[in-house]
């Protein structure tokens, strides 16, 4: 084993989430959420002190579902400060699973470095019978310390699983294998800290990526409006007009609105609101210019990114330029 002043350092950020979520007393069912500490949290897993010198840092203490724009911020300039340091091997985020994956995908998209970034929750309190959490973190620090770790992008280490930032969404309410990467699949698997990696990222991410959090001090206002039998237009009426820069469509299908919606969301994108369609099937490429002329209507397609990604990623381009045609050549590129 090697001598403990010799390890690498690891800088553990904890937001709160499920994995320092305690249950109430007296076999109630309910649980609440982000009540554990950092150091409490390390503490459940002495064994990691076997594999690096962890610092522990609480930037929030929230239930993901609490998660916002400021907290991405916070949380992005203390992790690329860590990153930055020399000798801080990589960082690992302890976060809800609920929105983990836009936290994730953020990150991945704004921080400058090769270094593994990995974000890692539960599914079970940290109380429960066979709590993920402890052997989650423990996984999740043996895939920030490998070196073959580098240059991967933002990762997600969940019930054994590694898992790209891009390519991941929470599936199920609450069973331990919730995240899944249909399409692109695993980036590779970690049992009991023993690495097995499969592929490489595929888009651009942190240090290849064009956004910065140079002089980003909030994001742009992103609506998501979700499209069903007999959706009516007011709440893309009711998005523009209260002031909305951005506005995703978790369309039916290839991306998809009724006549109606569509008539809305094209006067939207004329008044100068970027207009992006995804889907709500949770899987497939929205494509350009199939059933939407999107030529005509001015609109972005999101090609594989879900609604809350393509939110994501278009509050970043907004920060950039109001050109759909531009938005559209980040949508295929990240
Ligand atoms: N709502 C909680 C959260 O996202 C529960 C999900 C979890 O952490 O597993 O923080």
């Amino acid at each position: 084993m090697q001598p403990a002043n010799s390890l690498p350092r690891v800088r553990l950020l904890a937001t709160g989430g499920t994995i320092a979520g305690t249950q109430l007393l007296g076999g109630k069912r309910g649980y609440v959420a982000a009540a554990l500490s950092a150091d409490a949290l390390l503490t459940a897993v002495p064994q990691v002190a076997q594999l690096a010198r962890l610092e522990a840092e609480q930037v929030a203490a929230i239930g993901s579902q609490d998660m916002d724009e400021t907290v991405w911020l916070k949380l992005a300039a203390r992790a690329q400060a860590a990153l930055d340091e020399p000798d801080v091997a990589g960082v690992v985020i302890t976060h809800g699973t609920d929105t983990m994956e836009e936290t994730a995908f953020f990150l991945n998209l704004v921080l400058r470095t090769e270094k593994p970034v990995v974000l890692v929750g539960a599914m079970r309190p940290a109380t429960a019978i066979s709590a993920d959490g402890p052997m989650n973190l423990f996984n999740a620090v043996a895939v920030a310390v490998h070196p073959e770790m580098r240059g991967r992008g933002v990762l997600v280490v969940a019930n054994d699983e590694i898992h790209f930032a891009r390519e991941i969404a929470k599936t199920n309410t609450t069973q331990v294998g919730t995240f899944r990467a249909t399409y692109r699949g695993l980036a590779g698997l970690v049992h009991s800290g023993r690495i097995h990696l499969y592929a490489a990222p595929v888009r651009r991410h942190t240090a290849a990526s064009d956004f910065s959090l140079r002089e980003l001090t909030q994001l742009p206002r992103v609506e998501i409006v979700y499209a069903y039998a007999g959706m009516r237009p007011d709440l893309i009426h009711a998005a523009v007009r209260t002031g909305a820069a951005g506005l995703v469509l978790a369309g039916v299908g290839d991306g998809n609105v009724n006549a109606a919606c569509r008539a809305a969301a094209a006067e939207a994108a004329k008044a100068g609101v970027i207009v992006v369609r995804s889907s709500r099937t949770g899987g497939g490429v929205v494509e350009r210019n199939i059933e939407i002329d999107d030529d005509a209507l001015g609109f972005v397609a999101a090609e594989e990114l879900n609604p809350a990604k393509a939110r994501v990623l278009l509050q970043l381009a907004l920060t950039r330029t109001r050109d759909p045609r531009a938005i559209q050549e980040m949508f295929h590129v990240y």
